[in-house]
Order: structure tokens, then C-alpha cells, then sequence
């Protein structure tokens, strides 16, 4: 069986972990030899960003990491046992984007990614060069080769002027807490999806959209044109999974980012953000999981409601089981 997921990256990375369970592969770690199934992850790289000379790919590396077992579980993203010595520095020295988490051992990931993209590898490819080492056991594809970098048009808290500034600024660094006018995924209309995103699409046995944030994960993948024509044009189901709860986040600031782009905050908005694939012109979805007790009536698109609390694997994959049994693809073996 080939899935097919998009994510973000401490949801998107969550979510997988179910999914691997579901397919029976160990949730820590490579497929044994010869197992039949196989998952390819889309992964956002609009949080993407150079800081220090480094390109940072968050989503990317928490979804290796976490994979991996390279994941400080606590935190949900960066590595186990980290330690911060270069970020002190950085900041006894005023360096600018000291905001940014970036801890000692995470700092040799970015210094290997970015010491090959100087050297004119693809991010592909540096994925896969990282990805030798943490054997997520799942195949991790950027959504896109080229730059993409999600921009949030703020009114500066420090100096009141309105400007557009990277959304890890944002996000880590204001909170999410001045309003998001709008919020822009820049350079995503000349963007291409990445080598094999198509193909696999086209070529799964189901797609499904992990309960990542609606805007600044799953939308930014959505905004590559020919991401979103790959989903339209499959013949495998496409299934979404809500990451609203009784009108909530379960984790993160996703409400901001709705708000920015018109949404209220509820399973539903997102439901039809997303659309249906077969009453639209721009919809990806067949089926919608909303959690117990939610509604998301959405016009050509199956809903079911079943627990979508992520908190433990066991759980998760019985959210990706229901999944597939409301798209109707029946789980092998
Ligand atoms: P990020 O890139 O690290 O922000 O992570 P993602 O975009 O992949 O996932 C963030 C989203 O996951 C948030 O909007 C949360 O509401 C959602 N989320 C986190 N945990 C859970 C969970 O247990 N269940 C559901 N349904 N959604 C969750
Ligand atoms: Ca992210």
C-alpha cells in the first residue's frame, strides 16, 4: 500500500508516527527489508529560513528527528540532549534572530544543509543526505525545491510600523501576538512541486492530510500549483483530518492564523478552506475526520467524527484506520 500524507512538522510528525503504526512498520526508525508498504511524507518548507548564515528547515527536521528518534520529545521539535552554547554566544554578542531556538546539535544539521546547498544540491536531495543518517523509515519530500517563505504583515509591536516580516518572526518571536493583517506564502506561484511529490501522488493508494495547521503547513503546501493539481487529479482518496478541536488549537496558534486569512477558528471553516474535490474548482477533499462532538458540514465531502486526540501512538493510529475506512480503502493483511 502506498500513502501519501502532507504535513507540517510537530502535528505533521505525530501524525506520521500513527501512520507507521497503522501499516505495521516500527513508529521509531527504517522499515524492516521487504516490508510492502510505503509512505511518502509532502512536507511544508515555507517556515523555512537563513539565520546566521544557516538554512533552517523546521518542519524537515522535526519530522526526521521525531521519526528518527532524534527528537527532544518534551520541547516537540530540535534534538535530544541538546545543549545551547552557540545561542548564548550569538546573543552575548546581539546577533540578530537570537529569538530562534537553535541549539548546539541541531546547528550541524543546518551546517551540513547548508554547506551542501552552497555547494548547489537540491533541498531533495540534502533531505535524503540527512535523512541517511536519522532512517525516518518514511520518505521525506519537500514540497518544493524552491523558495517559498511563508511573510506575515504585522504591525511591529517595537516600532508601530506596519511591515511583512519572515513568519518565524512571527510565530517565535512576537508570539503570534500583534495582529497578522495577512499572512503570504512568497514565491509560492512559480513554485514547482518537488521531484517525485507529483508521481507519488498520482501513483498512492491514499492521500492524506495530516491534522497540521490549516494556513502555514497544509495551506503553503496547498499554494505550490502543481501540489494542489497532483491532489485534484489522483485517483487515490483524499482524506483531511481536523487539527481544530471545539473550536480550538490542540496546540499552537493556529486561531491567528485563520483569523488572518478570514477563517473562524472551528473544524468546519476548515473543512471547506480545504474544499471538495468533486463540487469545486479548487477543492482537495474526499473525506473530513472531525473530532467527537464536531460537525463540518461540507457539501461533496464524507465527514465522521471520532477521537482525534493525538496522545499516544496506539491512538493515532486508530484516527489514520478511521481515515481510511471512511474513504473506503481497505487496509491490507
Ligand atoms: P508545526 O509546523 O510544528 O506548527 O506543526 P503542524 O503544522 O504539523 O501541526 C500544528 C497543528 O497540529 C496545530 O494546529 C494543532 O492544533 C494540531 N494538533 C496538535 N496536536 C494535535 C492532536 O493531538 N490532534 C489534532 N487533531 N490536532 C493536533
Ligand atoms: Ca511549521
Amino acid at each position: 500500500m502506498k500513502v501519501v500524507v502532507l504535513v507540517g512538522g510537530v502535528g505533521g510528525a505525530r501524525f506520521l508516527l500513527g501512520v507507521k503504526h497503522l501499516l505495521g512498520l516500527p513508529a521509531l526508525g527504517p522499515a524492516p527489508e521487504g516490508h510492502p508498504h510505503e509512505i511518502t511524507a509532502v512536507v511544508n518548507t515555507a517556515d523555512d529560513i537563513w539565520l546566521h548564515g544557516l538554512r533552517i528547515c523546521p518542519d524537515l527536521d522535526t519530522c526526521m528527528y521525531t521519526l528518527g528518534g532524534g527528537i527532544d520529545a518534551e520541547r516537540g521539535w530540535g534534538r535530544t540532549g541538546e545543549t545551547w552554547a552557540v545561542k548564548d554566544e550569538l546573543a552575548a554578542y546581539g546577533s540578530d534572530g537570537s529569538w530562534f531556538g537553535l541549539g548546539d546539535r541541531d546547528i550541524a544539521t543546518h551546517l551540513v544543509r547548508s554547506r551542501m546547498m552552497r555547494a548547489g544540491y537540491d533541498l531533495s536531495d540534502i533531505t535524503a543526505a540527512l535523512c541517511d543518517r536519522w532512517q525516518p523509515g518514511v520518505r521525506l519530500l519537500p514540497m518544493t525545491d524552491d523558495r517559498v517563505e511563508t511573510h506575515v504583515v504585522i504591525d511591529d509591536p517595537d516600532d508601530g510600523e506596519r511591515k511583512a516580516v519572515h513568519f518565524q518572526e512571527w510565530w517565535i518571536k512576537h508570539r503570534a501576538e500583534p495582529r497578522a493583517q495577512s499572512i503570504v506564502p512568497v514565491g509560492a506561484d512559480e513554485a514547482t512541486a518537488g521531484p517525485g511529490v507529483a508521481e507519488a501522488i498520482a501513483a498512492a493508494d491514499v492521500v492524506l492530510v495530516a491534522p497540521s495547521n490549516p494556513v502555514v503547513s497544509i495551506g503553503t503546501i496547498l499554494s505550490v500549483p502543481g501540489l494542489r493539481k497532483a491532489l485534484r487529479a489522483t485517483a487515490a482518496p483524499v482524506v483531511g483530518f481536523s487539527p481544530i478541536i471545539a473550536g480550538k488549537p490542540v496546540r499552537g496558534m493556529a486561531d491567528a492564523c485563520l483569523a488572518a486569512i478570514g477563517l473562524e477558528t472551528s473544524a468546519q471553516a476548515v473543512a471547506r478552506h480545504y474544499g471538495s474535490r468533486a463540487l469545486t474548482d479548487k477543492g482537495i477533499l474526499d473525506a473530513f475526520l472531525v473530532h467527537t462532538g464536531d460537525t463540518a458540514d461540507t457539501e461533496g465531502v464524507a465527514v465522521r467524527a471520532v477521537p482525534l486526540l493525538m496522545s499516544d501512538v496506539d491512538a493515532t493510529a486508530e484516527m489514520v484506520r478511521a481515515g481510511l475506512d471512511l474513504a473506503g480503502v481497505e487496509l491490507p493483511g
